[in-house]
């Protein structure tokens, strides 16, 4: 029986007409990008759930937990601490921004050369067309690259935001800095939620997001197999529905779907053929619902074993230690944990070009896609350290900027298709 959610959205303040809109263009894609795959495991239907109701039953499950007192608070980036939401009994929800809604709205706002990322953060703020923005009672910004922080500024006026100071260096005094930052997130979370932060909360925060980054660590190393066991473009879609699920039923459905991706690797059995080529994909993150690259590659003929991206790798990589010990020991653990992300907005970043080689190594990759999303200086200036690294490892790579229109796909596939030629080729086939 379908739900009809209409009051829901109209409570939320949604524009219906530029929503419904959305929605048709998402059912579209997904059914093109999504259903048509073959071969893929049963364990996915529990993620195509999560699609076909990502405006309705989460939202609605947002909504009941708002009702009884729970706080919604809603994030762009993972230097967002979610151990500390979760200690004042709050619901962290990533927004995705990975949608082009035309920039008819933000255009007014924003410098043309802003990358798509922030535009559609603004655009679906202004065109009231995100549930989760909406619900969300607080959004935590962050100074990362200029362009956020900058954009944070203006999405300041239209909903209740807090920016997270985030350094651009691991100094020692960077660590001071980053540090009291949380210190001041603390305050603000229990200010909003009314809940007071104890370590006891901390330590189950740090259970939860520990297992949930756990069961995605998991994903990414049964991915080494050869034949890859899932696709690309489904490890991408895991990847973003972490973001606005329920984070302990997502971990029970992952390490589900682990569970039979591993019979699987025992049977030898994959969604491409054995000899198809190995891509790692690196730079910018994809936010839902931005699956071209992984689309046009997959259906090039390649397939994506990994990602080094903040959907992906780069979130799920350190896990915060368990230790016992009082709030602020907590705390410090969590600042140490989430300094250790490698996001190109830091200088120096040798650990990210390390990451983006051993990666590449460890999941016998064939070449690196290194993606980067129009205009984002900080990506596109690192891919030449990224090249570098590559080169004397003897992997190919393939630079591709684009932003989220579909106007440059033929040129795109044209050049990712030449590439996975030349993987073949490499490989002797
Ligand atoms: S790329 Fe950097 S700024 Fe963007 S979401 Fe990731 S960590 Fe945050
Ligand atoms: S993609 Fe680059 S420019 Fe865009 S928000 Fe992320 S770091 Fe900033």
């Amino acid at each position: 029986m379908t739900v009809d959610y209409t009051a829901m959205w109209q409570d939320l303040g949604l524009d219906l007409a530029a929503h419904e809109g959305l929605l048709t263009v998402l059912g579209a894609a997904y059914d093109e990008v999504y259903l048509s795959q073959q071969n893929r495991p049963e364990g996915m239907s529990y993620f195509d759930f999560c699609v076909s109701e990502i405006h309705g039953l989460r939202v609605k499950e947002l909504m009941d937990a708002k009702a009884a007192g729970r706080k919604v608070v809603g994030s762009f980036c993972l230097y967002v601490p979610e151990e500390i939401i979760l200690a004042a009994n709050g619901i962290a929800v990533g927004l995705c921004s990975g949608a082009d809604m035309g920039s008819a709205h933000s255009g007014r706002l924003l410098p043309k050369n802003t990358c798509a990322m922030i535009r559609s953060f603004v655009d679906f703020k202004l065109a009231k067309v995100c549930p989760y923005m909406e619900a969300s009672d607080l959004v935590i910004g962050e100074t990362t690259c200029d362009g956020k922080k900058k954009a944070y500024e203006i999405f300041g006026e239209l909903h209740n935001t807090f920016v997270l100071e985030v350094p651009h260096t691991k100094s020692e005094a960077a660590r001071v800095l980053w540090r009291s930052e949380l210190d001041r997130l603390v305050a603000r979370v229990e200010d909003l939620s009314g809940v007071a932060i104890t370590a006891e909360g901390l330590a189950e925060g740090i259970r939860i997001a520990n297992a949930k980054r756990a069961a995605l660590q998991r994903l990414a190393r049964l991915r080494a197999a050869s034949p890859a066991p899932l696709s690309g473009r489904d490890a991408l879609l895991i990847n973003q529905i972490q973001f606005y699920d329920d984070p302990t039923r997502f971990t029970g459905s992952l390490n589900a779907l682990c569970d039979e991706l591993d019979e699987r690797v025992q049977r030898g059995e994959g969604v491409a053929p054995a000899g198809t080529p190995r891509v790692l994909v690196s730079g910018c993150p994809m936010s839902a619902p931005n699956w071209k690259i992984p689309f046009l590659l997959e259906r090039s003929g390649g397939v994506i074993v990994g990602e080094e991206s903040c959907v992906g790798e780069r979130g799920t990589r350190n896990l915060v230690p368990e230790v016992d010990g009082s709030r602020e020991r907590l705390l410090d653990a969590i600042a140490e944990r989430y300094l250790k992300i490698d996001c190109a907005v830091f200088t120096p970043n040798e650990e990210r070009i390390d990451h983006v080689v051993a990666m590449a190594r460890d999941l016998n990759a064939d070449g690196v896609l290194h993606y980067v999303i129009q205009f984002c200086t900080p990506y596109a200036t690192e891919a030449y350290r990224v090249d570098e690294a590559l080169r004397a490892e003897g992997l190919p790579l393939l630079k591709l900027e684009t932003d989220y229109s579909m106007e440059d796909t033929g040129a795109l596939e044209t050049r990712i298709q030449a590439f996975l030629e030349m993987l073949r080729a490499k490989r002797g086939e």
